[in-house]
C-alpha cells in the first residue's frame, strides 16, 4: 500500500433520533485505500423542533476545534425523504428538520460546502467504500424504529427520478396490513423494523407464548424489542419464536431485494444489527425454506454494516466530499 500523498479531512454528521454523531475522516486522494476516522464526536439530538441545527452546528466545531484542520467538506445524513437538492420532504423521527433548508444555514456559517442525504443512502455508500470491488451490487437496509434502504447499483448511488430510490421499507407486502405513518397499509417496515418486533411480541405476550418476555417488560404495553433481544441471549424459548417469525418478516423483504436485484451483498445496520448474526442466520433458514426463487442462484453475502454504527456518519462524510465520484450520478 503506498502512502496517500494529500490526504484530505472531511466530516460526515449522522442526525438519529435521540443522537448525533459526527467523524473526521481521513481521505486518500486517488487511492483506493478506506476511508478512516481519525476523530468523532457524540452528543445528543435536538429535543425541540427549533433547536435542530444546534447540535449539528455543535458536533462539527468540536471536531474541527480539536484537530485544528478545517475540513474539505462536510456531509450530513438524517433520516427522512431527502430529495436531488438536498431538500428534506418527510423526517418522521426528526419532525424539527422538514422544511429547515440545513445545507444553506450550515454553509453560511461553517463557509463550507455542506451536502445533505438520506441516512441510508450513507451506510450505503460507506459499505461500498469500505467493503470495496466485492460490493459491485450493494443493498443496505437499516433497521431501526423504521426501515430505511440505500442502494448502490454496478458502483454507483441509486437515487431515481426525484432522490426517493430505495425505500424497501414502504413496499407493501402485506395487503390491508397494518397502516404505516407513510399512508399505505402493510408496508415492511410495519412487520420487520424494531416497532415491528416489538408488536410481534406483543402479539406472542397476548397469547402467552412469551410469558418471560411479558415478564421482563412489566406489562403487555411496555413490551419492546429489546425485551426480546435481550432474553434471546439467555436462550429463552419464546423469545425465540418471537425473534424467528420476526426473521420470516424481515426473509420476506430481502427475498424481494433479491430477486429484482440479484445483489452482490446485503448490508444490515441500525439498532437490530448488534443482534446481526442471531438474525442472519435464522433469515437464511427462512429464505431457503419459503423462498426458493429468492434462494436459488442468488446467494448475496450478507454482512452486518462494516462501518458498525459509524456507518452513515462515515458515507455522509464521504458524499459530502464527492470522494465517492463514480457513486454519483452526475445529476
Ligand atoms: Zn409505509
Amino acid at each position: 500500500m503506498t502512502t496517500p500523498e494529500s490526504p484530505k479531512r472531511v466530516i460526515g454528521v449522522d442526525v438519529g433520533g435521540t443522537k448525533t454523531l459526527a467523524v473526521m475522516v481521513e481521505l486518500a486522494d486517488g487511492a483506493d485505500a478506506p476511508p478512516v476516522v481519525v476523530d468523532r464526536e457524540l452528543v445528543p439530538s435536538a429535543a425541540a423542533p427549533g433547536e435542530v441545527l444546534a447540535p449539528i452546528r455543535e458536533s462539527i466545531r468540536a471536531l474541527m476545534g480539536r484537530s485544528g484542520v478545517t475540513p474539505a467538506a462536510v456531509g450530513i445524513g438524517l433520516a427522512g425523504f431527502v430529495d436531488r437538492d438536498g431538500r428534506i420532504h418527510s423526517a418522521p423521527n426528526l419532525a424539527g428538520l422538514v422544511g429547515v433548508d440545513v445545507g444553506s444555514a450550515l454553509r453560511v456559517e461553517l463557509q463550507l460546502p455542506v451536502t445533505i442525504d438520506n441516512d441510508a443512502n450513507c451506510v450505503a455508500v460507506a459499505a461500498h467504500a469500505l467493503l470495496g470491488r466485492r460490493a459491485d451490487c450493494l443493498v443496505a437496509v437499516t433497521f431501526g424504529t423504521g426501515i430505511g434502504g440505500g442502494l448502490v447499483i454496478h458502483g454507483r448511488l441509486l437515487r431515481g427520478s426525484n432522490g426517493f430510490a430505495g425505500e424497501p421499507g414502504h413496499m407493501v407486502i402485506e395487503p390491508g396490513g397494518h397502516p404505516c405513518g407513510c399512508g399505505q397499509q402493510g408496508c415492511w417496515e410495519q412487520y420487520a423494523s424494531g416497532n415491528g418486533l416489538a408488536r410481534l411480541a406483543r402479539e406472542a405476550c397476548a397469547a402467552g407464548k412469551a410469558p418471560e418476555v411479558l415478564a421482563a417488560a412489566g406489562s403487555l404495553a411496555a413490551v419492546r424489542g429489546e425485551h426480546v433481544t435481550r432474553l434471546l441471549d439467555r436462550g429463552d424459548a419464546g423469545a425465540l419464536e418471537v425473534f424467528t417469525e420476526y426473521a420470516g418478516w424481515v426473509a420476506l423483504g430481502f427475498a424481494n431485494l433479491r430477486v429484482l436485484l440479484d445483489p452482490d451483498v446485503i448490508v444490515v445496520g441500525g439498532g437490530l444489527s448488534s443482534h446481526g448474526a442471531d438474525l442472519l442466520a435464522l433469515v437464511e433458514r427462512a429464505t431457503v425454506a419459503r423462498f426458493p426463487s429468492a434462494a436459488v442462484g442468488r446467494r448475496p453475502e450478507i454482512v452486518v454494516s462494516p462501518g458498525g454504527p459509524e456507518g452513515g456518519a462515515i458515507g455522509a462524510a464521504l458524499l459530502g466530499a464527492g470522494a465517492v465520484l463514480d457513486l454519483h450520478d452526475g445529476a
